[in-house]
């Protein structure tokens, strides 16, 4: 990674932080970004916890802005939702995640799928179908090897539209998976009628394993609700062996997080795959 001076970090700081001047100047800033190629995207493995097998990759968004250096998803997404430009980052991760899983079947790397993240703001019965199929399409993947992670908040922000759009992109044969799950309030009917076939256990509760009894059952019971609906489930942000220990008791059946791997940039992830199928 690139090596930031306390100069650019301070200009950084001053720029992402409140106040609409320096929100609009984030916003220009995007503007500028897409046409100027400034994002990039890290992947981050996702692992079958049994057998420590590769299932896929999430790919999570960055921008490497020229002056204030590699700035996270949490700082620019929300401005890009709100200026109306998440449609066009969001077509670009998904036109780019899938274009390097189709490079590196090319390459001989074999990483069976890639998950996507799905602002609500993209999630549109009529415009996200088209624009995946037009991905699918353009890139020759087969739509069984992407997954969309949409966040239970925005499915419970509008349930109807959200099903909608879900139905319509499942019938494309494209794969679904409910992010952050268990921090969204979603309700038992609605998760019934959603066709998705993960759910993602938040980073929150995760966390909470070895410290914190509440959270323990919050991962056992969000386990246990997923086997009865025949859904799968990936635990995020697994920092420690203990961790991953204690899902894999429970009987989760995926992790995701930094005790395996960060997110990485296409090289790093392609080396690390070399060093994790030669253990
Ligand atoms: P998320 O989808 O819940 O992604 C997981 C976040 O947790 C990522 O942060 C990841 O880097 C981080 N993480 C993974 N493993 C660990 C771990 O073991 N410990 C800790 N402490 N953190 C871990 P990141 O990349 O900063 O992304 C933040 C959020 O931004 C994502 O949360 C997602 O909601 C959003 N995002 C990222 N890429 C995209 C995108 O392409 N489109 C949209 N709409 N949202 C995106
Ligand atoms: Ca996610
Ligand atoms: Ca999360
Ligand atoms: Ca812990």
């Amino acid at each position: 990674a690139k090596r930031q001076g306390p100069g650019r970090q301070q200009f950084y700081e001053a720029a992402l932080s409140a106040g609409a001047e320096q929100r609009l100047a984030v916003e220009s800033g995007l503007r500028l970004a897409m046409a100027q190629r400034q994002f990039r995207l890290h992947y981050q493995p996702q692992l079958d916890l049994r057998d420590g097998t590769l299932v896929g990759v999430e790919a999570l968004v960055r921008w490497q802005h020229p002056q204030w250096g590699l700035v996270g998803p949490a700082r620019f997404i929300p401005v890009a939702e709100e200026a109306g430009l998440i449609d066009e980052v969001g077509l670009w991760v998904l036109m780019e995640a899938c274009r390097q899983l189709r490079a590196w079947d090319a390459a001989g790397l074999h990483i069976p799928a890639i998950s996507v993240n799905c602002s609500v703001r993209q999630l549109d019965a009529d415009r996200l179908p088209a624009q995946v199929a037009a991905v699918l399409a353009a890139t020759g993947l087969a739509a069984q090897r992407l997954e969309m992670e949409i966040t239970e908040s925005t499915l419970m922000r509008d349930p109807e539209r959200a099903i909608a759009a879900l139905l319509a992109l499942q019938a494309q044969g494209v794969r679904l998976a409910i992010d952050d799950f268990g921090t969204g309030h979603s309700s038992l009917a609605y998760l019934k009628r959603l066709p998705v076939t993960r759910l993602k256990i938040d980073r929150a509760f995760v966390s909470g394993i070895g410290n914190d009894p509440n959270d323990e059952q919050i991962c056992r019971t969000v386990i246990e609700l997923a086997r009865n609906l025949r859904l799968q489930t990936l635990a995020e942000g697994v920092e420690h062996a203990h961790e991953a220990e204690f899902l894999r008791n429970e009987g989760c059946d995926l992790a995701q997080g930094f005790h395996y791997a960060r997110p990485l940039p296409p090289e790093a992830l392609a080396a690390w795959l070399a060093a994790h199928r030669a253990e």
